[in-house]
This record gives structure tokens, C-alpha cells and sequence, in this order.
């Protein structure tokens, strides 16, 4: 048992009163994007009614405080993950723009014909369209780790695919699809073995794992903002400080520069080398609440309430006539996906959707891992620290009723 009051938690985040269609909400999309609890929503409307100024260039009283709340989520992420200094955090819109970041910067400038790119077969689609279009552009190949029928990773194979040829390996730590808790350690220090660098995923991850990215060695680590109880369009990339200094840069404009002649401009220092433009100010001020909400929780105990949630959720599915999970590692982490004998899974969604309940169902922006288990897609439940055994029981109840109706 967890030792956190959910009753109190949930009243923290006002989206949870809402009504869908005369039902009260039960969000269980929390892999899609988490809710976000009153601070980091005050932390949103406070900016705008008493800090907006553009950043890092002004020198009045707004333009400094707008700075100083907007760096300090740098340091608050930088204690967050264990980052070394804190110039190795890389402010990005979210994941995607991380791992594309490193795969167009790194990968152009590391990657050659012949050479290796290793990813897995559970990545999103944001983990294997940025490598596609690097390999392309440079010849490198793709090479990818298979999933097992249980949804783990097939380690030997993994081993087998990796040679001196491996430049990079980029694997996701959690699968959003799946739930999979992938063994990152162990990747990390075998592709270190062979000279390659390894970037991951921890899109869903961060929320609820510890994160130690000098622990795990890993030299890059990307996450988003809004997966993490934080506001949308923010994220962080983390990359070890050597790498990131030696990369050339990504998006050119403001910022990002040290001085600009038509003949020559020379660039900013880390991390404003890699942030061009004015950034989500807004939105990385609001992390920072977020990021100490989370802290004051303490991932374990969210954990443990999540886990139980999964148990519990697991259980109740199971007893239900013509359903199968895909997905059932021994280590997961806050994803249940499933799929019903004869039933679409989008009519099931609709159907749980007219109770008020909000599940995701589809490809998960992984195709290649649907097409591995020959579906179309799943019903994808998804769990945060504010769910409840109630609202499983409710998910179950309109699971049952839903098929009882499309069948
Ligand atoms: N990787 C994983 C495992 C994800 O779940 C997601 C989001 N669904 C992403 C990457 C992409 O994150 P974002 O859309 O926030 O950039």
C-alpha cells in the first residue's frame, strides 16, 4: 500500500472533476499526455499576468526575473536526472526534437557509409524516422533489436547485431506501447564496449523511474515536459558535456550565437548553442513546479500505487472472456495494452469514451512493434498517481459492456 493520500492528490489536479458525457472523467491516456495539477497551472497563468519578458537579452527588472525562472528549471532537471553540470541539460520541445536534435547534429557528423545505427523494435515512430532519414542521407544501416512474444527485447540478438561497426544504439527505456521496461544499463555498457554512444528514450520513463544519467552512463537521455505532470512544448535533452561541445549546431538564429558577420558566426556556448529562438518560456517556467511536485511525491511511493494499479488492472482484464494482453514482460511500468477477439479496438474506445472513460487505442506511434504482433493496434490503459482501484473497476465494468454490446 502506497503511502501517499490519492484523495488528496486528486484534488490537486481540477481536470479530474470534469464531466465527459454525464460521467465523471476517468483518464487512463496518462502515456499519451499526464494531467497537470493546480501549481503547475498557477505557475502558467503567474508567468503571463507577472513575469512575461523575452529572455537571456534584456536588462529590465521583467526580462531578468522572466530569466531567472526560466533557467532554474535547468538546475531543477539538472538535480532531476543527476546531470553532471548543467549546461549538459538541452532545452527542446520534447523528445522528438531531442533524439532528431542528436540524429541530425551527431549523426551527420559521426555517421558514414557502412556504418551502424542499432535501434529496437518497440521504439515510437520518434525513434526511428530521424535514423531512417540520417542512414539514408549517409549510408549508414539500420539495424534493429526484435521483440520478443512476451514484449522484451531479445538480448542475444542484440549482442549478435552489435560489432565495431555500431555507431550509435537508441532505445527507448520505457515502451509506451507495451509498458516494457527495457534493461538500459546493460545496453548502455555493451555498446560503450564496442566505442558506440547510446541515446534514450525516456519519454516515459522520467515520470516514473528514477533517473540517473551519470549512473546509467548514457550519453544522451531526451524526455518531455508534458509527460511528466508539466506543460506541453517543453522537454530536455541531456548529452554528456564532450559530445555536446564537439557536435555542430542544429536550428541557426538567435541565441544560439556568439557574434554574426556575412563572412563568419561563431557560436554560443552550451547549452545556448543548441536553443535558437525564443523558447517556450512559459512552459519551462511551469516545468519546474512540476518537477518539484513529483519530487515531494517521491517516485517510489508513485510507484508503488502505480504498480498496484497495473496488478490490479492486470487481474481484472484477465478475467474477461476473449481478451489478450500484449505485453507481459516481467518488468513494466504503468501500461496495460490489449486486444479483444472480433472487436476493433477504436469501437471499444468509443464506446468506453461514452462512459467518461479515456483510454488510447491504435498504433501508439508504433507500427513496426503492431505489425510485429500481427494487430492493428491496442486498447492501451495508461496509468498516473492520481488513478484509483475504483476507476479500474470502472474501466472493467465498461469493457465487459462495450464487448457485450459490439459482439
Ligand atoms: N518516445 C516515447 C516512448 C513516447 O511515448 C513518446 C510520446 N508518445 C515520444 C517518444 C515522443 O514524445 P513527444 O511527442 O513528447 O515529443
Amino acid at each position: 500500500n502506497t503511502v501517499l493520500d490519492i484523495a488528496a492528490i486528486r484534488n490537486g489536479f481540477p481536470i479530474l472533476n470534469r464531466k465527459i458525457k454525464g460521467h465523471p472523467l476517468v483518464y487512463l491516456d496518462n502515456a499519451a499526455t499526464s494531467q497537470k495539477p493546480q501549481v503547475v497551472i498557477d505557475a502558467l497563468v503567474h508567468y503571463y499576468t507577472q513575469l512575461n519578458a523575452n529572455v537571456h537579452r534584456g536588462i529590465h527588472t521583467l526580462a531578468e526575473e522572466a530569466t531567472a525562472a526560466f533557467e532554474a528549471t535547468r538546475d531543477a532537471l539538472q538535480q532531476f536526472i543527476n546531470a553532471k553540470y548543467r549546461e549538459e541539460i538541452i532545452y527542446t520541445r520534447g523528445t522528438t526534437e531531442g533524439i532528431n536534435l542528436v540524429a541530425y547534429t551527431w549523426g551527420r557528423s559521426n555517421l558514414n557509409e557502412g556504418d551502424e545505427v542499432i535501434i529496437s523494435g518497440m521504439e515510437h515512430h520518434s525513434n526511428i524516422v530521424p535514423w531512417q532519414i540520417v542512414c539514408e542521407e549517409k549510408k549508414a544501416v539500420l539495424k534493429v533489436i526484435p521483440v520478443t512474444e512476451s514484449g522484451e527485447l531479445e538480448m542475444e540478438t542484440f549482442y549478435q547485431l552489435l560489432s565495431g561497426r555500431t555507431k550509435i544504439v537508441s532505445v527507448v527505456q520505457v515502451s509506451n506501447a507495451l509498458g516494457t521496461i527495457n534493461p538500459v544499463k546493460e545496453i548502455i555498457d555493451a555498446a560503450h564496449q564496442k566505442g558506440a554512444v547510446v541515446l534514450v528514450d525516456g519519454a516515459q520513463s522520467s515520470l516514473h523511474l528514477d533517473i540517473d544519467v551519470q549512473a546509467l552512463d548514457c550519453d544522451f537521455f531526451a524526455l518531455s515536459a508534458h509527460k511528466m505532470l508539466g506543460p506541453t512544448g517543453a522537454g530536455a535533452l541531456y548529452g554528456k558535456k564532450q559530445l555536446l561541445e564537439a557536435m555542430p549546431v542544429f536550428n541557426g538564429g538567435g541565441e544560439m550565437i556568439k557574434e554574426v558577420t556575412f563572412e563568419r558566426t561563431t557560436y554560443n556556448e552550451l547549452p545556448y548553442k543548441f536553443e535558437a529562438g525564443t523558447p517556450n518560456i512559459a512552459d519551462f517556467v511551469a516545468f519546474k513546479p512540476a518537477i518539484e511536485y513529483i519530487n515531494t511525491l517521491g517516485k517510489k511511493n508513485m510507484r508503488v500505487h502505480e504498480d498496484a494499479l497495473l496488478r490490479y488492472a492486470t487481474d481484472k482484464i484477465k478475467e474477461i472472456d476473449g481478451i489478450r494482453i500484449i505485453g507481459e514482460a516481467k518488468e513494466k511500468a504503468s501500461v496495460l495494452s490489449f486486444v479483444i477477439d472480433r472487436v476493433h479496438p477504436q469501437d471499444i474506445g468509443i464506446l468506453l469514451d461514452n462512459k467518461g472513460i479515456a483510454v488510447r487505442t491504435g498504433h501508439h506511434c508504433a507500427e513496426p512493434l503492431m505489425n510485429r504482433f500481427c494487430i492493428p493496434g491496442t486498447i492501451r490503459a495508461s496509468f498516473a498517481v492520481y488513478n484509483t482501484m475504483e476507476e479500474i473497476d470502472q474501466l472493467a465494468e465498461g469493457l465487459k459492456k462495450a464487448i457485450g454490446l459490439l459482439r
